[in-house]
């Protein structure tokens, strides 16, 4: 145990919450993963969890990485809710509230890739960077650009997982599994686009199956995007089908085959080794993030 002050962290995934309480990936006291079932259920887990932590003021904040869309709009009367959601009996569930009236203490709400990529701008693989790009894929994509340590948010935060990619059905007829786009980056990529094209679970594909290939190629032409778009000084790839490390080397020299010799040399693309990573806090960074996000100070709104 420790006398610092402490923090609680939650992942809110749509298959667990990781709740941790600490202080940083070397001083986490307590953690507790809770399966999501329905809201009900699963929030009242956390909040025992979390309940003799805020009883006993060690912890006074606790910051929340979800899955979403969220409304993250503070003055929105559905703010702090998971909204459309195509989980079932999640849509539209009030997510900040429960907690904050059960604990009674300060609750920061952000996607679970802001969360991940601030975890990795705070103790990872983009310490410190000017701009950082965070991308998860796995049961879904998304991503996250920072500024420093802020996340980009418009009227909405961004859904870097929805743009659509070059499709040629020639090599892949596959139609995509979107429910709103089809074949979207996430209809065409994420694990369950891989399962229904396959017919088995991207887990139980081998290393040599083709198909990586093309996973690749739609990971890398995304890349190739959000780099001429955003510029990120570095970008970290986490998620479940990001655990295959062979695909880091083929998303590198397809994205530079995408760029060409378009951006200044000099820049870190010259060594896509050190420039497209894996995440420093492998599959923590999502509580972790969680964390660092309720160490922020108060919000400035
Ligand atoms: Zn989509």
């Amino acid at each position: 145990m420790t006398d610092s002050q402490l923090y609680g962290g939650i992942e809110a995934g749509g298959t667990k919450f990781m709740c941790v309480v600490g202080s940083g990936p070397t001083n986490i006291v307590d953690e507790v993963r809770v399966e999501t079932s329905q809201p009900g259920p699963t929030l009242e887990r956390v909040i025992q969890f979390f309940r003799p932590y805020c009883d006993r003021s060690q912890v006074s904040t606790i910051g929340v990485g979800s899955f979403g869309p969220l409304d993250l709009i503070h003055n929105s009367p559905s703010y702090g809710f998971i909204t459309s959601t195509p989980k079932p009996g999640w849509r539209n569930t009030d997510l900040l509230g429960p907690l904050v009236s059960a604990l009674g203490v300060r609750v920061e709400l952000d996607t679970d890739v802001n969360a991940a990529a601030l975890g990795e701008w705070t103790w990872g693989a983009t310490a410190g960077l000017n701009s950082s790009l965070y991308m998860t894929i796995g049961t879904g994509i998304g991503g996250a650009y920072l500024h420093a340590a802020n996340p980009v948010q418009g009227f909405h935060h961004s859904e870097m997982g929805h743009i659509g990619l070059p499709h040629d059905p020639d090599s892949d007829p596959f139609p995509g599994s979107c429910p709103f786009h089809g074949a979207c980056f996430e209809g065409l990529a994420s694990g369950p686009a891989i399962q229904l094209r396959l017919g088995r679970r991207a887990e139980d594909l081998p290393d040599d199956h083709p198909f990586w290939e093309l996973e690749a190629g739609y990971i890398a032409s995304a890349l190739a995007s959000y780099i001429l778009i955003l510029a990120p000084m570095r970008i970290v790839l986490g998620g479940g089908i990001m655990r295959r490390e062979f695909l880091f080397p083929r998303i590198r020299r397809q994205v530079l085959y995408l760029l060409g010799d378009y951006l200044p040399s000099g820049s870190l693309l010259e060594s896509t080794e050190s420039y497209i990573v894996a995440p420093g806090l492998g599959s923590h960074s999502g509580a972790y993030g969680a964390i660092a996000m309720a160490m922020k100070p108060a919000d400035k709104n």
